[in-house]
C-alpha cells in the first residue's frame, strides 16, 4: 500500500483550514453532518428517479458514536457511500465537491437541499483530530474501502469490509495541549449542544447513544446508569418552527449554514402567511455588501422550497431588483413540485408571495430607520444605492416603496436625512426641495451656486451619487414639494424688485457679458448677472431639463 500525496495546492490549503478559516472548532461537526445528510438525500434523490432503489425513511439516519477512553469520535451514516475512485476524488482533492457535481449532473431536475457545495468541509475535521479514517461502501457495490490520513502528509485507501452500504467516518480527537483543549468534543453534552446549535433542522435524525439514570429495580433511592438511544435534533427546519422559539442565534446560524454570507445579518424576517396564500419565509437584511453587489455576477434571489423540499436555488422572481440585496428562503405548500421552472415563472401563487415578501422588506426596513438609526445607515451605506437605482428604473413606478427608504446628505443636519425629515422642517416661505450635486459634500461645499439658498436659510440635500439626480427626476415631488437644484436658473426664491434689478445690471454690463460670451464660444448658452452670488464671482447654471451635473454623468457614459 503506498501513501499517495494530496495535491500541492490541496497541502497548501489544508494547512490554511486547520487553521484559520473557521474560528470555531466546534463546526468541524456541522460539516460531517452536513456531509451524512447530503450522503442521505442523494439515495433519496436517486430511489425518485429509479425505480430499483426503495427509500424507506426509517432506514436512513445519522448516528454518533463517542468513546471517551480510545478518544474516538464516529459519525456514521447510512447514505450513498463513496467508491475507491469517488474518496480519491471528493476527499483526495481539496475544494473539489462531489456534492456540487451531483447537483449539476441532476440540474435538470428537481433539486434537493443538498448542503455540500465548496469541497471543504470535510478537511475541517482535522481541525480536531489527528487521523481521520473513512470506512464507505458505495451505493451498487458489494466492497467497501477505507480511506484515511493524519492530515497534510497524504492519505492511503485500501479495501476493507462493511456490511451496509453508508459512510463511517472515525476521528482521533487530538490530546489537549497547554492553550487547547479537544476532551470537550467527546463529551456528551457537548456534543449534544453543536448539534441543535447546528444541525437541528437536518431532515434525517441523528442518533446517540445518551447515559440516563434511573432508580435501580426495586430500590427506594439507588440509582444506575444505562445508555438510551436518543435523537438529538429535532428535524424540523428552523422556518416549520415557531418565533418564540427561536432566538437571534438561531437566526444566525441559519444564515451562516446556508452560505448566505459571512456577515451577521442586521435583521431578520420570520413570516408565517396564512389566507389565500400559504407560506413560509426567513430573509435577511445582511450588514455587510457581498463583494460581488454591484457586478453583473452577483444573482439575485431566495431559495424556494415546495413543501419543504428546494426547488430552485435562487429563485429571482420573488425579489425586485432595488432588494437584491435580500437572503433568505421561501417554502409554500402551494406551490406543486412538479411545476417546471419556467411555469413557475408565470406562476400566479408566486407572484402573490413576491408582492407580500416586498411590502414585509418595505415594512423592516421602515422599521429599522426608525428604531436604529445607526444601523439604518450602515445599511444604507451599503445598499443605498440599489434603492435609487430601482426608483430611476421603471420611471418611479416603485416611488411609493422607496421614496421613505432613502437618506440624502444635509447641508443642515451634516448628516444624512430622509426626504420627510427635510420636507417636515422646511420654512413656509420655502417652496421647493432644493439639492446639490457634486462628486464630494467637501466640493459641494464650495459650490458657488448653493450661496443664496444656503443664506435663505434653506436646507440643501447633497447629491453626491450619480444616481441621485436621476432617481429624483424620476420621484418629481415629494409630499408635493418639487426638487430645484441649486444650479437651476430659476431657483424660485429671487424676488420680484430683484429681477427687475438684475435686468438693469445686466443693460449697464451688455458689453462685458458680449466679449466673454464671445471667448467662451461654445462653452456656454449666454452669460449675464447673477443676484445669486455672494462671495463668488461666478457661477455656471442650467436651462432646461439636464442638470450640468446629469450632463457629466450622461457624457461620461459609453455610448
Ligand atoms: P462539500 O460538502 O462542500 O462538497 P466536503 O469537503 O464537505 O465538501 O466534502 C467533499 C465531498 O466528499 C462531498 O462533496 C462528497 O462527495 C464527499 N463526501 C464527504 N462526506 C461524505 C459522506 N459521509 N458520504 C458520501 N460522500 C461524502
Ligand atoms: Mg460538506
Amino acid at each position: 500500500m503506498t501513501v499517495k500525496q494530496f495535491q500541492a495546492e490541496s497541502k497548501r490549503l489544508l494547512d490554511l483550514m486547520v487553521n484559520s478559516i473557521y474560528t470555531h472548532k466546534e463546526i468541524f461537526l456541522r460539516e460531517l453532518i452536513s456531509n451524512a445528510s447530503d450522503a442521505i438525500d442523494k439515495i433519496y434523490y436517486k430511489a425518485l428517479t429509479d425505480e430499483s432503489i426503495s427509500f424507506n425513511q426509517a432506514d436512513y439516519f445519522i448516528k454518533i458514536e463517542a468513546d471517551k477512553p480510545n478518544r474516538t469520535l464516529k459519525i456514521i451514516d447510512s447514505g450513498i457511500g463513496m467508491t475507491q475512485a469517488e474518496m480519491e476524488e471528493n476527499l483526495g482533492v481539496i475544494a473539489k465537491s462531489g456534492s456540487l457535481a451531483f447537483k449539476k449532473e441532476n440540474e435538470l431536475k428537481d433539486g434537493f437541499d443538498i448542503i455540500g457545495q465548496f469541497g471543504v468541509g470535510f478537511y475541517s475535521a482535522f481541525m480536531v483530530s489527528d487521523v481521520v479514517t473513512v470506512i464507505s461502501r458505495a451505493l451498487g457495490s458489494d466492497q467497501a474501502y477505507k480511506w484515511e490520513s493524519q492530515g497534510a502528509d497524504g492519505y492511503t485507501i485500501e479495501p476493507c469490509a462493511k456490511d451496509t452500504v453508508g459512510t463511517e467516518i472515525t476521528l482521533k480527537i487530538k490530546a489537549n495541549t497547554e492553550d487547547e483543549s479537544y476532551d470537550e468534543f467527546l463529551e456528551e453534552y457537548r456534543i449534544k449542544s453543536i448539534i441543535k446549535k447546528y444541525s437541528d433542522f437536518i431532515r434525517y435524525p441523528i442518533k446517540m447513544d445518551v447515559t440516563k439514570s434511573r432508580l435501580k429495580e426495586g430500590s427506594e433511592e439507588e440509582y444506575e446508569q444505562y445508555t438510551e438511544e436518543q435523537t438529538l435534533n429535532s428535524m424540523v427546519p428552523i422556518w416549520k418552527k415557531n418565533k418564540s422559539e427561536l432566538t437571534k442565534e438561531d437566526y444566525d446560524n441559519f444564515y451562516s449554514e446556508k452560505h448566505f454570507g459571512f456577515d451577521s445579518p442586521l435583521r431578520h424576517i420570520h413570516i408565517n402567511a396564512e389566507g389565500t396564500i400559504s407560506y413560509k419565509a426567513i430573509l435577511y437584511i445582511p450588514e455587510k455588501m457581498p463583494f460581488d453587489f454591484y457586478t453583473k455576477e452577483y444573482e439575485k434571489g431566495l431559495e424556494l422550497y415546495a413543501n419543504g423540499v428546494l426547488i430552485m436555488n435562487k429563485c429571482a422572481d420573488l425579489l425586485p431588483d432595488y432588494f437584491s440585496f435580500v437572503k433568505g428562503m421561501v417554502d409554500s405548500e402551494d406551490l406543486s413540485l412538479n411545476i417546471s421552472r419556467e411555469l413557475l415563472q408565470h406562476d400566479r401563487q408566486l407572484k402573490l408571495i413576491a408582492k407580500n415578501i416586498k411590502s414585509k422588506i418595505k415594512s423592516e426596513l421602515e422599521d429599522l430607520l426608525k428604531n436604529d438609526r445607526d444601523q439604518y445607515v450602515e445599511f444604507f451605506q451599503s445598499f443605498g444605492k440599489q434603492l435609487k437605482y430601482g426608483l430611476y428604473s421603471d420611471f418611479g413606478s416603485h416611488k411609493d416603496v422607496l421614496q421613505d427608504l432613502l437618506l440624502f446628505y444635509s447641508s443642515k443636519e451634516k448628516k444624512l436625512v430622509t426626504l420627510d425629515e427635510y420636507v417636515s422642517r422646511m420654512p413656509e416661505d420655502q417652496k421647493f426641495i432644493y439639492y446639490a450635486a457634486g462628486d464630494s459634500i467637501e466640493r459641494i461645499d464650495k459650490l458657488p451656486q448653493t450661496e443664496l439658498v444656503a443664506d435663505k436659510g434653506y436646507e440643501i440635500l447633497y447629491f453626491t451619487d450619480d444616481v441621485d439626480e436621476f432617481a429624483i427626476r424620476m420621484l418629481r415631488s415629494y409630499k408635493e414639494k418639487e426638487f430645484k437644484s441649486v444650479s437651476s436658473s430659476d431657483l424660485g426664491i429671487e424676488a420680484e424688485e430683484n429681477k427687475e434689478a438684475s435686468d438693469a445690471e445686466k443693460q449697464e454690463n451688455q458689453e462685458l457679458f458680449t466679449a466673454m460670451k464671445d471667448l467662451l464660444a461654445d462653452k456656454v448658452k449666454t452669460v449675464k448677472a447673477s443676484k445669486r452670488l455672494k462671495q463668488h464671482p461666478v457661477c455656471l447654471s442650467n436651462e432646461g431639463e439636464l442638470s450640468i451635473e446629469m450632463e457629466k454623468v450622461l457624457k461620461a457614459m459609453p455610448n
